[in-house]
This record gives C-alpha cells, structure tokens and sequence, in this order.
C-alpha cells in the first residue's frame, strides 16, 4: 500500500485520440483529467472502458504515473513538512498530497496546482541531516516536479 499519482492525457481536447467514441456515451473530461462517460447502462459504461483503454497512445489516457511512497514514507515526509518552522508553507502538499500514505481517487483540484508548484519549488530548501531521509526527500521533489510538468503542459490536475 502506499500513494501513487498521475496525470491524464489531453488527447481527447488535441484531437489526437486513435479511435473515436460513440456519440451515445457524451465523453468528457472529468474534474480530474481524466476521460468519463455519461452513459448510465452497465453494458455502455464497459463498452465506454474498452475503449477508453485504448483510445489513443496513453493506456486509459494516463500519461505519466509516479509513487509517491508507501505509507512510512508519506508519514515521514509529512511529519519533516509540518515542522513548526516550515509547516506553513506547505498546505497544497500536506492537506492534498501527504495527507495520509494510502489515498486513492482524489486529485488536487486545478486552482490549487499553481499553488503545488509553488510548494514543489521550496522543497529544494529542505534538506535533512539523516542520509536516508534526504534521499527520500530528493527523490520525492524530483517525483513531484516532474509530474507538475506534465500536468502544466497538459493543463491537468494531479490525480492518486
Ligand atoms: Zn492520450
């Protein structure tokens, strides 16, 4: 168990998907980047996932999936950002992404991606003594700044 993140595909807006949907599924992009159907019968809404597998380059439209850590590891980094000194600064990353170490589902929501950047920059001004804590920590900013590339580029929220 532990988090995992990812970031849709912006096929579907770009043009770019590889086999078209049916029009009776009304496909759309769901709050959390990801493509969605609005049909209601069981039999449509598997037909729907199907397709969605494969509708374009990114299985089921992801394009880049990460961990995060197993549930020591967020509680680790958790704890380290919400010291006194520096827990602050750090509300999109503790309230949205460190939480818990095994949430699954949610996504930061696009208003605050900004924000996460923000956050994600400032880490490279946390260092820790221990060893093995900083390389967790380094390996955890690099995890994070690349999907918030990705998901700038793609204009998507970050999703686990
Ligand atoms: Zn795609």
């Amino acid at each position: 168990m532990g988090v995992s993140a990812c970031v849709y595909c912006n096929c579907l807006e770009k043009g770019l998907l590889t086999s078209q949907p049916k029009a009776e599924w009304n496909v759309y992009v769901d709050s959390d980047g990801s493509r969605s159907t609005q049909a209601i019968d069981l039999e449509a809404e598997l037909e729907f996932d199907r397709w969605n597998e494969s509708a374009c380059g990114h299985e089921f439209g992801v394009y880049a999936r990460a961990s995060i850590g197993n549930v020591s590891l967020a509680g680790m980094l958790r704890k380290m950002l919400s010291a006194k000194e520096i827990g602050k600064i750090y509300p999109v990353l503790l309230g949205h992404v460190l939480y818990n170490g095994t949430h699954g589902g949610d996504s930061v929501p696009m208003e605050l991606m900004p924000q996460l950047q923000a956050e994600v920059f400032q880490l490279a001004g946390v260092r820790c003594d221990e060893q093995s804590v900083e390389a967790f920590l380094r390996g955890f900013e690099q995890t994070m700044q690349a999907l918030c590339v990705d998901a700038k580029a793609l204009g998507r929220p970050i999703c686990f």
